[in-house]
C-alpha cells in the first residue's frame, strides 16, 4: 500500500495474533486478549509520529539530557461496542489518555450508521484523537465516528482498526483526507451482507460471546 495515509502494521507479532483473531475456532477469551495485544502494537505504530522535546534529568550515574512527549495529550474514542475492545491495548501505552466514547450501530438493510450516544471529553482540540472501531468495512460508521469527533472540536485524528476493506478506507479517505488509517490488514473486500472478506467475522460477537 502506498498512499502515506494508510499504514499497514506487518510486524510479524502483528501478523502472527491476527491469524489468530482471524480462526473461526479461537474462543472468546483469547480473541478478547489478542485484540488488546493486537491494539497496542497498532498503537505503537500509530504514535510513532508524535514529537519529542529534551528534558534534563539525572540517571544513577551522571546527567544527561532525555527526550520526553513533547506536550501531546491523546483523546482515545471508541466506538460501541466492538471498539471498546481495543481501548486497554491503548491504554496500556498511553495511560494518561482521556476518553470518549461514541455509540454507533449499523442499520443492517441501508448498512449506514445511526448514532446513538456520544460522551467525549471537552478539550479535544487540545488532543491528538484516537478512534478505534476494529473492522473497517464500508467506512460508513468509522467515517461518522470520526465526524463527531471532529464536529467536538478535534483538528488531528487518527483511525486504529484491525482489518480493513479497501471500499472502507475510500469511504473515509472522502470524507476525511486528513486522517491516518493504521490497521494489521487490508483485505480482500465486503461481501453481499457487508462483512470484510476473509476478514475475522463480526468483531463484536467474537469479543463479548454474544453468538
Ligand atoms: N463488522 C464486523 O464486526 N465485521 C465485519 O466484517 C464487518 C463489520
Amino acid at each position: 500500500m502506498t498512499d502515506r495515509r494508510v499504514t499497514v502494521v506487518e510486524h510479524p507479532l502483528v501478523q502472527h495474533k491476527l491469524s489468530y483473531l482471524r480462526d473461526k475456532d479461537t474462543p472468546t477469551v483469547h480473541f478478547r486478549k489478542l485484540v488488546n495485544e493486537v491494539t497496542l502494537l497498532l498503537t505503537y505504530e500509530a504514535t510513532k509520529e508524535f514529537a519529542t522535546e529534551p528534558h534534563e534529568i539525572e540517571t544513577p550515574l551522571e546527567a544527561m539530557t532525555a527526550q520526553r512527549l513533547h506536550g501531546k495529550k491523546v483523546a482515545v474514542c471508541p466506538v460501541l461496542r466492538a471498539g471498546v475492545g481495543m481501548l486497554d491495548g491503548v491504554l496500556s501505552l498511553v495511560s494518561s489518555a482521556r476518553v470518549g466514547f461514541i455509540g454507533m450501530y449499523r442499520d443492517e438493510e441501508t448498512l449506514h450508521p445511526v448514532q446513538y450516544y456520544a460522551k467525549l471529553p471537552a478539550d479535544l482540540e487540545e488532543r491528538d484523537a484516537i478512534v478505534l472501531d476494529p473492522m473497517l468495512a464500508t467506512g460508513h460508521s468509522s467515517a461518522a465516528a470520526v465526524a463527531a469527533v471532529k464536529e467536538a472540536g478535534a483538528q488531528s485524528v487518527t483511525l486504529v482498526c484491525i482489518v480493513a476493506a479497501p471500499e472502507g478506507i475510500e469511504t473515509v479517505h472522502a470524507e476525511h483526507p486528513d486522517v491516518h488509517i493504521v490497521c494489521a490488514a487490508v483485505d480482500r473486500g465486503l461481501n453481499e451482507r457487508g462483512y470484510i472478506v476473509p476478514g475475522l467475522g463480526d468483531a463484536g460477537d467474537r469479543l463479548y460471546g454474544t453468538k
